[in-house]
């Protein structure tokens, strides 16, 4: 059977459903209708009205399809909401990272233009404008040429005038909407109150004219980077540019905004995961209309709506926030660079631990590498490991050693601040069994429930299961010991030990609210605690004058996982937390409690020494073929069905072994909400080549209505279990 279609305009959508079977374009028909490529439009899809992305037309077409095409039902949008390089750039995104276009899509646009945040909507007001001057007296006609004069002003403010309902019944005004902006409080500007030092003039130097479009900028923290950025930033946006400040999290947002702010004042828009729908929405306008020419925000903000971008700063560009973990796995550093060829934009990828990927890429000229080597006014603080074999044996405290107390209190009597850092939240991580050695296991997964003391809660950390607390175990009714801890734990030790120090816990627990970080962070700057103490999200980039001491509880704990990328880790951690001591006046001290002293990630961090960590770990990486030396993929197949699950993760492996691939598994990953996980990984040489050949096996999965899952990972942060 054909179907023809008679001198009608087609368009080619992609519906926006995120099931990877419908990755692809499907055809509707209009005749008069605004549809133009960018907006969304309403289609009947499987007998369901569904949203739908343009993303062509072809005009005016007689021909016969073999399938009814059907009619567009509605244009959403009375302008596009992407141009062409957004679309360009959520195709790109799509096949270099393997996932759906639309996932794509939707990762680009705040939520408020996404179409299933119905009660996101975009907030509207109403405004008055003059319209016809059938005014009857001289009070009247005072009103009306005011406002004429202003051209339009808000109701509520028309409201206000006397005899303004007047005017309107007398038909000389309009009624109406416009979208609605928060009115911004002006933010006075500071210009810098010091010169540069000459490390860092020219690394500005650099930024600005280096024959390398990228620049990869090490500096140790309290380097006087974000001076850095900012007088960069200044000299593009003198030229007209705008500028976009990547930062890897929310709670390091505040300060970063501060200082932003502070320098070039409302010119600046913020966009991170802690707005709301209405304030995402405002400030990716903002930057539309150009009324804002610099952006800093987290991962998604380097999707911002820029009409000539100048300048790219990630800052901390080593951080793993900057890839997306689900749906759409993009990195952002991968978009910032793809983003700045098109604008032809310069980059830095600044940290004080350099990605290895990104120094590998310095060393061989790719980008431009500079190093300010000198902390401003400050030397570094002294790091000292603590060897925690040693203390058990003298039976201290394996929570906090004698020596970390000795220190601990020494700052509080000089009413220094104390940070301490311990990567585990909740109270204790295992639960065991004290007559059959059980340790209790979340329902679903393959994972020890934690205790959570708060609630009296057990906790899976992997599926967010909560569970009622119980004593005893269910199997043979022995009583549940714990051990280890978590940072529930922690505080009560540090409360009971320290009665009079005033405490904050910081951890996804107590930062569940919007807006947590901001005021616990800004408690204390404020110095309303004496010690903060939370999981890895305290140890970087804030900048506390008062702390003297870190303490790092478990600095090793990472290492024992079984991601080839663990070393790095630990030594990005420990480095970045060290950094905090000190910036003050007073020196600063860090304590690392360890049991693996020797490792020379551990070593490495003691002495504060990127290069020879560098070094050790590209000899690792060079020897078991891991990146940067070559480009991998994790395909993880996922079914409650463990056989079917394996076999397509067998075939899969076989075919890329085929094609000449080195394949790595299958291995048996932990189960998550009752499902199985295979995995294989795929090592190339060639990034392009491994990208084609996945999405290869990708489309075939997604047209081959497999019941298995299929989760690819291109180039994965983390490879656990
Ligand atoms: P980083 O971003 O590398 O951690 P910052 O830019 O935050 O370092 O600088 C650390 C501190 O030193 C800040 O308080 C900053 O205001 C100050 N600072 C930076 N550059 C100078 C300079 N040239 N002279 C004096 N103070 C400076
Ligand atoms: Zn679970």
């Amino acid at each position: 059977m054909m179907y023809m279609v008679n001198f009608m305009n087609l368009v080619y959508c992609y519906i926006e459903n995120n099931t990877s079977a419908l990755d692809q374009t499907y055809i509707y028909q209009f005749k008069n209708e605004p549809v133009e490529i960018g907006k969304r439009v309403l289609v009947n899809f499987n007998h369901r009205e569904c949203v739908a992305f343009v993303d062509g037309i072809e005009w005016n077409v007689s021909r016969a399809f073999p399938y009814e095409i059907k009619p567009v039902l509605n244009v959403l949008d009375e302008k596009p909401i992407l141009n062409k390089e957004m679309i360009d750039l959520a195709k790109w995104i799509s096949r270099t990272s393997i996932s759906t276009v639309i996932s794509a899509l939707q990762a680009m646009v705040p939520p408020a233009l996404k179409p299933k945040s119905n009660d996101s909507r975009i907030k509207m007001e109403k405004w008055v404008r003059p319209l016809a001057n059938h005014t009857k007296t001289a009070k009247q006609r005072m009103l009306y040429e005011l406002l004429a004069e202003k051209k339009e002003m808000k109701r509520s403010e028309w409201l206000k005038q006397s005899l303004s309902r007047k005017l309107e019944e007398l038909g000389c005004v309009e009624i109406f909407e416009k979208e609605s902006r928060t009115s911004e409080k002006i933010i006075e500007k500071k210009p810098c109150s010091f010169v540069l030092n000459e490390e860092q003039k020219y690394a500005v130097e650099r930024i600005l004219h280096s024959p390398k479009d990228v620049i990869a900028l090490k500096g140790v923290t309290g380097s006087g980077k974000t001076e850095v950025y900012l007088h960069a930033a200044e000299e593009v946006l003198k030229q007209g540019r705008e500028v976009l400040i990547l930062v890897p999290e929310i709670s390091l947002t505040p300060m970063m905004v501060k200082r932003v702010q502070e320098r070039f004042g409302n010119d600046v828009a913020i966009y991170h995961s802690g707005l709301s729908a209405q304030q995402k929405y405002e400030q990716y306008q903002s930057v539309r209309s150009q009324d804002k020419c610099i952006v800093v925000g987290t991962r998604s903000a380097v999707f911002m709506p820029f009409s000539n971008l100048g300048l790219i700063i990630l800052d901390e560009e080593h951080d793993l926030s900057y890839k997306q973990d689900q749906n759409c796995r993009y990195h952002a550093r991968d978009v910032a660079l793809h983003r700045a060829q098109t604008h032809h934009a310069r980059v830095v990828l600044a940290s004080a631990t350099p990605s290895l990927d990104t120094m590998a890429r310095a060393l061989k000229g790719v980008y431009e590498l500079v190093e300010i080597k000198h902390r401003v006014n400050q030397s570094l603080p002294e790091v000292k490991l603590i060897d925690m074999n040693e203390v058990i044996r003298q039976k201290q405290s394996y929570i906090l050693s004698d020596e970390m107390l000795q220190e601990m209190r020494k700052a509080l009597d000089r009413h220094h601040q104390i940070i301490l850092l311990l990567n585990r939240r909740g109270y204790q991580p295992i639960l065991r069994c004290s007559q059959c050695g059980k340790v209790l296991m979340c329902p679903h997964c393959d994972k020890p429930l934690v205790l959570h003391k708060e609630k009296n809660t057990l906790n899976c950390h992997l599926c967010g299961t909560v569970l009622k607390r119980i004593y005893a175990c269910p199997q043979c009714q022995g009583k549940l010991s714990g051990s280890g801890f978590g940072t529930q734990m922690l505080e009560e030790k540090v409360a009971r030990l320290f009665p009079n120090a005033r405490l904050i816990r910081m951890d996804a627990d107590t930062t569940t609210r919007k807006d947590a970080h901001e005021k616990l962070l800004k408690a204390f700057e404020d110095h309303e605690a004496d010690i903060l103490l939370g999981t890895q999200m305290i140890s970087k980039g804030l900048d506390f004058e008062n702390v003297t001491l870190v303490g790092i509880l478990q600095g090793d704990a990472m290492l024992a996982r079984s991601d080839y990328r663990s070393a790095e880790l630990t030594f990005d951690l420990l480095t970045q937390a060290g950094g905090r001591s000190g910036r003050g006046h007073s020196d600063g001290k860090v304590l690392i409690q360890v049991y693996d002293k020797k490792h020379y990630a551990i070593q490495c961090a003691l002495k504060q020494d990127y290069d020879s960590f560098f070094r050790h770990e590209m000899q690792y990486r060079h020897l078991a073929g891991y990146p940067p030396y070559t480009y991998l993929c994790a395909l993880t197949f996922i079914s409650k069905n463990e056989e079917m699950a394996l076999d397509e993760a067998n075939h899969v492996m076989m075919l890329l072994k085929e094609k000449d691939f080195k394949v790595l598994g299958v291995s048996e990953l932990l189960k998550i909400q009752d499902e199985k996980r295979y995995r294989i990984c795929v090592k190339s040489k060639s990034l392009e080549l491994l990208q084609k050949e996945i999405y290869d096996v990708y489309q075939h999965h997604r047209t081959s209505k497999s019941r298995v899952k299929l989760h690819i990972d291109m180039n994965p942060l983390t490879l656990d279990d």
